[in-house]
């Protein structure tokens, strides 16, 4: 029996190594110039091959043929796709298993190793998605809430709790923002929620405080994840020109200035309506409560009444304001 497979290796590897050319037996193994196109982009890179002695002409070696194959994806993956360590580095950020991850991906296991050991080229939608979460790792919850029925709950908790150590990593949680990541799309349907019937930005600005303070009294973050700043006008979201700006330039709102009594004022209205499903009850309870007590103030009746925060008195101009003064202000007396 031994000797029957001895027998069959030497005659398979014999056939392998023979020319197919002229037929000749004797081999030699040389540095070779490849050039490979894949996916329409030239590959070049020297590796070594097998050749016939007779006639010169390639002959067909399975491993220096598989290590020359191997190198091409190696150059294409660095140069065009993404490294296999890039993967893998990436599945390991989220301490997912080959598995979970290529389930959250959306390709077999089988298809997700062959990417980690450089053995195939992803293919077009998997390369933007590992791109993508690559550059915004936070998508990954969308991937998962998106095919939720996919994952057993022990699997969605993993990966949320996953997901969510990541955020500690990448952002700097402190007093300044309420301990929560900027959130723009609450930004500006906060704007759209308090300019709906139009507000003069001066009041708009100290409503985004009023919301933005109020929830972290109750729940110890902030809504948005803004920064706001003491100036003249009482506490601003921090940069908030940069944020109108882009408000008028995604076309939510209209900014119209009117002149009264030789004053400038600066009107906002909504444009859209707000989208109330990106905000928890509790955060459009806090919502409603500040637009309902300062409904008919002014806008420099709300200066006037913010002046009076702790938040503002105890913060020197244009810095920063800690949402630890949340717990001074109350709009219930
Ligand atoms: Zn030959």
């Amino acid at each position: 029996m031994r000797r029957y497979v001895y027998r069959f290796i030497r005659i398979f590897m014999e056939e392998v190594m023979k020319c197919n050319i002229c037929g000749g037996v004797d081999t030699y193994v040389k540095k070779h110039k490849h050039m490979f196109i894949i996916k329409g982009e030239k590959i070049e890179f020297i590796s070594f091959r097998r050749f016939c002695k007779k006639c010169n002409n390639l002959v067909y070696d399975a491993t220096l043929d598989n290590e020359a194959s191997l190198k091409a994806i190696e150059i294409y993956n660095n140069n065009y796709g993404i490294p296999k360590e890039k993967i893998i580095e990436l599945r390991h950020s989220f301490k997912l298993s080959q598995s979970l991850f290529s389930k959250i991906i959306g390709c077999a296991k089988k298809t997700l190793i062959s990417y980690e050991q450089g053995r195939s080229i992803p293919n077009d939608n998997y390369l933007i998605l590992l791109k993508s979460l690559m550059k915004e790792p936070f998508i990954i919850k969308t991937l998962v809430d998106s095919n939720r029925n996919s994952f057993t709950d022990k699997e969605y908790q993993k990966i949320i709790t996953s997901s969510s150590n990541l955020s500690d990593i990448s952002f700097d949680a402190n007093s300044y923002n309420g301990y929560t990541k900027l959130n723009k799309n609450k930004v500006y349907n906060m704007i759209l929620y308090f300019a709906n019937k139009g507000v003069l930005k001066t009041k708009l600005l100290k409503l985004m405080f009023y919301a933005d303070f109020l929830f972290y009294k109750s729940s110890c973050n902030s809504i948005t994840g803004l920064e706001y700043a003491k100036i003249t006008y009482g506490p601003v979201p921090d940069n908030f020109e940069s944020i109108i700006s882009d408000c008028l330039k995604n076309n939510l709102i209209s900014y119209d200035i009117i002149y009264k009594n030789d004053y400038e004022n600066h009107n906002i209205k909504s444009k859209r309506k707000f989208n109330k499903n990106i905000f928890t009850k509790e955060e459009l309870d806090i919502l409603d409560k500040v637009n309902n007590f300062f409904k008919d103030y002014t806008s420099s009746e709300i200066v006037e009444y913010s002046h009076k925060e702790k938040a503002f008195t105890e913060t020197e101009y244009y810095k920063n304001i800690s949402y630890d003064y949340a717990f001074d202000i109350d709009i219930d007396k």
